[in-house]
């Protein structure tokens, strides 16, 4: 399972974040997932929080940030956004193009931690 082993990453890169800022919790998780990347987001949410339940890491929110899928269009001499993943093709004229610019991310864009609570 893909987003098993997405999760794993993620929570083992978490744990070493908070690990290196004097064990602070970690409030929330954010990736940036392209559309073309194959991974499914609800997935990958149940998948979460599978590795993370009864860790440090239970509380944490996962936040995804979905990236558009952009081509080049050599026609229109312009970078399009594609409605979907059905046909890299130009949604202005109809081009097709393999020249894919984003929408294949899967990264880490931050890891947050809770600010220190003192009683
Ligand atoms: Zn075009």
């Amino acid at each position: 399972m893909h987003e098993l082993s997405i999760a794993m990453n993620v929570a083992e890169l978490a744990r070493e974040h908070s690990r290196l800022h004097g064990d602070g919790r970690v409030s929330a998780v954010t990736l940036r997932i392209g559309r073309l990347s194959c991974v499914h987001e609800d997935s990958l949410r149940y998948s979460f929080e599978l590795v993370t339940e009864g860790t440090p890491l239970a509380a944490a929110r996962l936040r995804i940030i979905e990236v558009p899928i952009r081509i080049w269009c050599p026609t229109c001499e312009a970078e399009r956004e594609l409605p979907g993943i059905q046909r890299l093709a130009c949604p202005e004229c109809g081009h097709l193009s393999g020249e894919i610019r984003a929408g294949r991310e899967l990264d880490l864009e931050s890891i947050e931690l809770a600010p220190e609570t003192t009683p």
